[in-house]
């Protein structure tokens, strides 16, 4: 990869393990700054129905409010057995408080008796420059397994087998998860795209 010229971007959000993500695959041509970078401490609320839409109100909010350049991301895990559920809702599966715990148990409770656990991961990257919008999709396949491995990561990582694995997302090191991802992957496809403009 190389970025022709340095420039800054913002990615808008909070999430500290995200940040670290897609920290660790930027080119140093690429500036990277968080939102507390910018000091920017709202929750921005995630209203949209569908995964690109909330990417795209992340981005534009932080676009509107500061003018520079900038990202987000919003990603779900969709389950086959559950026609695509928690999908957008995965970070409020088991209520408002976005209980990460909570949601992995939920979801194990509500596949105790299903035999189809194929599901995945979709990122949406919106990115936002000079005030044009450009979305970028990476989706990595797997299954979700009965209980808790791993400590690595976040999220669902403890119970979502990559396909071509036998480990889950919090048990590979973070190395391999940065490669496969669905947000290494959309981020991959968003830096080859800045790297023609
Ligand atoms: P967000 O809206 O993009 O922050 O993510 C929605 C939900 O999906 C949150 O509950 C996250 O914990 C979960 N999620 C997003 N990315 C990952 C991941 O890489 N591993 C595990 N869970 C994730």
């Amino acid at each position: 990869m190389s970025i022709k010229k340095i420039m800054q971007l913002i990615f808008a959000t909070h999430n500290k393990n995200k940040l670290k993500e897609v920290k660790d695959l930027m080119p140093s041509t690429i500036k990277l700054l968080s939102l507390d970078d910018i000091n920017f401490q709202n929750e921005i609320e995630e209203t949209s129905a569908t995964i690109e839409g909330n990417a795209l109100l992340k981005a534009n909010t932080i676009y509107k409010e500061t003018g520079i350049n900038c990202f987000a991301d919003d990603s779900g895990l969709l389950v086959d057995a559950m026609n695509g559920a928690p999908g957008v809702y995965s970070a409020r599966y088991a209520g408002p408080q976005k209980n990460n715990e909570n949601n992995l148990q939920k979801l194990l409770f509500d596949l105790r008796n299903t035999e189809n656990r194929d599901a995945h991961f979709k990122t949406v990257m919106a990115l936002i420059i000079d005030g044009k919008e450009y979305l970028f999709e990476g989706i990595i396949n797997g299954k979700i397994i009965s209980e808790k491995i791993g400590t690595h990561g976040f999220g669902y990582d403890p119970i979502f087998v990559p396909n071509g694995y036998t480990e889950t997302f919090a048990q590979l090191n973070s190395e391999i998860k940065n490669t496969i991802s669905h947000r290494a992957r959309a981020l991959q496809k968003m830096l080859a795209f800045i790297n023609t403009i």
